[in-house]
C-alpha cells in the first residue's frame, strides 16, 4: 500500500490517500500540541509511541466486536485505516472528574463518575471545540439522532473494554475522546486515534499522570510517560488471549461412496438391527487452542480444516467453538 497524496495535515498526524480509495494511511508525527495548538513542541519518538499505542487499542476493540477504522500497522509511524467521512463531533467519556469539567462546573478533581459522563463537543478549532447538547446537534444537523445514539452506545462499550483492560495494567482510565466516521453505506466506525494524546491515564497507585497532561502542565518526562503506557500494554495479545475448544465434525459429501458406513451397516444387519436404513461414518475432532479472540480462534480452526483436517474433494465440515 503506497502513500499517493497528502489529503490533510493535522496537529498530530498526516493523512494520505492510497491506491485504494476506501483506505487512508495515517502518519503519526512527533509533534505535541495543547490548548488548541497555542502550546507546541516536538519530541523525537512520540509519533512512534502514539502510532503503536493507538493501533493496539483499536485492534483490542475490534477483537471485542467494536467497529473501528483500523486495518493494520504498516511500520513504526504508519497505520492503514478505512477512509471515512468524519462526523464533526468529539465524544468524551469521563470516569473521574478533572480538566475542563472541573474548571467549567467548579467541581472537585478526582470524583468518581458512576455511571460515566458522555459529552459531545463540536469539532471546530476556530471555536475551540465547544461543548454541545443533543439539542444543538439536532437543531444544526451536526449528526442525526440515530448516529448520536450509536456514538453514545459505542463510546460506553469502548469505555468498559478499555477500563477493564487498563485496570489489569495498573492504569486508571480517567477520561478519553473518540471520533467517529461513516463509510459510503453509512456504517459508523470508531475513527482517529486512542493514545495518551487523547486519553487521561493515571497510575492506579501513585496517581502519576501518564498522558498529555504532563505536557499541558509542564510536569516533565512526557515521552517517558508515553513509553510507560506502551511498556504496559505491548504484550496485550498474550495477556488477552483465552483458551477455546473447537468441536469439529467432518462428514462425507452427499453422493460420495462411504465404504466404512457400508461395512458398519452390514455388521448391524448381521446382529439383527433390521430397522437401520443407512449409515454414514465421519470424524469428530476436538481441538483446544489459545487465541486473542473468538473471531481469531474461528479463523484459525477454519485454516486448519482447509490445510489438513478435511479433504475438500469428498468431505465437508462444521464446527462449534466455546471459551473454556
Ligand atoms: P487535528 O489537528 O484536526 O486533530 P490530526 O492530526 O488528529 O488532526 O489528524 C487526523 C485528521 O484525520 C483529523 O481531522 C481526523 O478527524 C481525521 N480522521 C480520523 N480518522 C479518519 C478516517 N478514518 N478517515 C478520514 N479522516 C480521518
Ligand atoms: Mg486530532
Amino acid at each position: 500500500m503506497n502513500k499517493i497524496k497528502l489529503i490533510y495535515e493535522g496537529k498530530a498526524k498526516k493523512v494520505y490517500e492510497t491506491d485504494d480509495s476506501t483506505l487512508a494511511i495515517f502518519e503519526y508525527k512527533d509533534s505535541l500540541t495543547a490548548f488548541n495548538a497555542q502550546k507546541k513542541d516536538t519530541m523525537q519518538g512520540k509519533g512512534r509511541l502514539t502510532n503503536l499505542i493507538s493501533a493496539t487499542f483499536l485492534k483490542l476493540l475490534q477483537d471485542k466486536g467494536i467497529p473501528t477504522h483500523f486495518v493494520k500497522l504498516l511500520d513504526d509511524n504508519h497505520q492503514l485505516v478505512k477512509r471515512l467521512k468524519i462526523i464533526p463531533l468529539e465524544v468524551v467519556v469521563r470516569n473521574t472528574s478533572t480538566g475542563s469539567l472541573c474548571k467549567r462546573l467548579g467541581v472537585e478533581e478526582g470524583l468518581d463518575l458512576v455511571p460515566p459522563l458522555v459529552e459531545f463537543y463540536l469539532k471546530n478549532d476556530e471555536l475551540g471545540d465547544p461543548l454541545v447538547t443533543e439539542d444543538h446537534i439536532r437543531a444544526f444537523g451536526f449528526a442525526s439522532k440515530p448516529q448520536v445514539e450509536k456514538m453514545k452506545e459505542l463510546s460506553l462499550k469502548v469505555n468498559e473494554i478499555l477500563h477493564k483492560f487498563l485496570s489489569k495494567k495498573g492504569i486508571k482510565l480517567v477520561d478519553f475522546k473518540l471520533e467517529f466516521g461513516m463509510d459510503d453505506e453509512g456504517n459508523i466506525f470508531v475513527a482517529d486515534e486512542i493514545s495518551p494524546d487523547t486519553c487521561r491515564f493515571w497510575d492506579m497507585t501513585s496517581k502519576e499522570r501518564l498522558d498529555k497532561d504532563r505536557f499541558r502542565k509542564d510536569l516533565g518526562n512526557v515521552l517517558e510517560a508515553y513509553e510507560e503506557i506502551w511498556r504496559r500494554i505491548a504484550d496485550w495479545e498474550k495477556s488477552c488471549s483465552a483458551e477455546y475448544r473447537a468441536n469439529i465434525l467432518v462428514y462425507l459429501k452427499e453422493g460420495v461412496l462411504d465404504t466404512q458406513g457400508k461395512a458398519v451397516l452390514s455388521s448391524l444387519y448381521s446382529l439383527g438391527y433390521d430397522e437401520v436404513k443407512n449409515v454414514r461414518v465421519g470424524k469428530y475432532i476436538k481441538i483446544t487452542l489459545t487465541s486473542p479472540s473468538q473471531e481469531d480462534a474461528a479463523s484459525r480452526i477454519k485454516e486448519m480444516c482447509e490445510d489438513l483436517l478435511v479433504n475438500d474433494l469428498i468431505e465437508e465440515y462444521s464446527f462449534e467453538l466455546e471459551e473454556i
